[in-house]
C-alpha cells in the first residue's frame, strides 16, 4: 500500500482515506461518497479495514467483532473504491505481544492527553491511545490528503483533529453526519449483536437525544437535572443500562453546567454486553 500511495503522492493524485474496522454499512458508505466528492473523479478513494487490537480493552469484544471481508469488498467495488487496504495481523504492529524487553516488540504510541480523558476515554481506558496510534500509522502508510470520519464517533473525530493539529500531520480531517436506520438508531457494526428485543428497545438512544433537544430549545437547563431525567428516560427501556450521558462544549469537550442550544450531548448505553453510543448537537 505504501508504495502505491507514494506513487500517487509523487504524481499529484489527490487521495481520500476512510478508516474502518469493516463489517460495512451505509454509514461507512456515506463516508466513501464524501471522500469521492472531495477528491473528484481523478482522485483515489482508499478504504482501510482493520480491527485494531490496541483500541480494545482486555474484556472487550476484539475476538467477537463482526467480520465479513467478502461482503465488504463487494460493497467497495460497487461504490467504486479505488483501493481497500486490509493489513494482516502482524503487519501493523511488529509484535504486539512480545515482552517490551525484546527488540521486536512494538513500543511507540501516540497519546492525546486532554480530549481523550472523558466519556469514551473514561469508560474505555486504552481505547483512544489505540485509535490515535493506528490512525497515525494509517496516515503514514496511505499518505492521504483528506481523511473522513463519522460524527457517530464525535469524540474520536475531535481527538483525531487535535492530533493532526498538534503533530502537524498534513491531512485534512472531514467529519460526515451520522447515518441512521429508519427508526432513528445510529448505524453501527455492533447493532448486529442485538437480539430482536434489544434491537427494538435500542431506539431509546435516539428518542432520548431528541427529547433533550426539544426540552433545551424550550429553555436552558442544568446539566445535572437533565442527566437525571435522561437516566430515567433511558432505563424505562427494561433492557437498557446507561453507561454515561455528557453535556459538553463541541470544541473543547469540556463539560458544561448549563445546557443550551449549541451544546453537544453524547451517551453510551448497554444492552446486555453490547454497548451503543450516539450524540447530537442541541
Ligand atoms: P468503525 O468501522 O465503526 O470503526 O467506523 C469507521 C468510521 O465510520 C468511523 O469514522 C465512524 O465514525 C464512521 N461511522 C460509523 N458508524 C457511522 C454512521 N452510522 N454514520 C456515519 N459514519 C459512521
Amino acid at each position: 500500500m505504501q508504495r502505491i500511495a507514494s506513487k500517487w503522492r509523487r504524481t499529484g493524485i489527490k487521495v481520500g482515506l476512510v478508516p474502518t474496522m469493516g463489517y460495512l454499512h451505509d454509514g461507512h458508505i456515506s463516508l466513501v461518497r464524501a471522500a469521492r466528492r472531495r477528491v473528484g473523479p481523478a482522485g483515489r478513494v482508499v478504504l482501510s479495514i482493520y480491527v485494531n487490537p490496541t483500541q480494545f480493552g482486555p474484556t472487550e469484544d476484539l475476538s467477537k467483532y463482526p467480520r465479513d471481508l467478502k461482503r465488504d469488498l463487494a460493497m467497495c467495488r460497487t461504490e467504486g473504491v479505488d483501493a481497500v487496504f486490509v493489513p494482516g495481523a502482524g503487519e501493523m504492529y511488529a509484535d504486539l505481544n512480545a515482552s517490551v524487553s525484546r527488540p521486536e516488540a512494538f513500543s511507540t504510541y501516540v497519546v492525546e492527553e486532554k480530549l481523550s480523558r472523558s466519556m469514551e476515554g473514561a469508560s474505555r481506558p486504552v481505547h483512544f491511545r489505540g485509535v490515535t496510534t493506528v490512525v497515525a500509522k494509517l496516515f503514514n502508510i496511505v499518505q492521504p490528503d483528506i481523511a473522513i470520519f463519522g460524527q457517530k464517533d464525535f469524540q474520536q473525530a475531535a481527538i483525531i483533529r487535535r492530533m493532526v493539529r498538534d503533530l502537524n500531520i498534513p491531512v485534512q480531517i472531514v467529519v460526515a453526519p451520522t447515518r441512521r436506520e429508519a427508526d432513528g438508531l445510529a448505524m453501527s457494526s455492533r447493532n448486529k449483536y442485538l437480539d430482536q428485543e434489544q434491537r427494538s428497545q435500542a431506539t431509546i438512544l435516539f428518542h432520548a437525544l431528541q427529547a433533550v433537544a426539544v426540552a433545551v430549545r424550550r429553555r436552558t437547563q442544568s446539566a445535572t437535572g437533565l442527566q437525571k431525567d435522561l437516566r430515567k428516560f433511558i432505563e424505562a427501556a427494561p433492557l437498557a443500562k446507561l453507561d454515561y450521558v455528557a453535556f459538553f462544549d463541541p470544541e473543547t469537550l469540556e463539560p458544561v453546567a448549563r445546557v443550551e442550544p449549541g451544546v453537544h450531548v453524547a451517551l453510551a448505553v448497554y444492552f446486555g454486553k453490547t454497548r451503543l453510543i450516539d450524540n447530537v448537537r442541541l
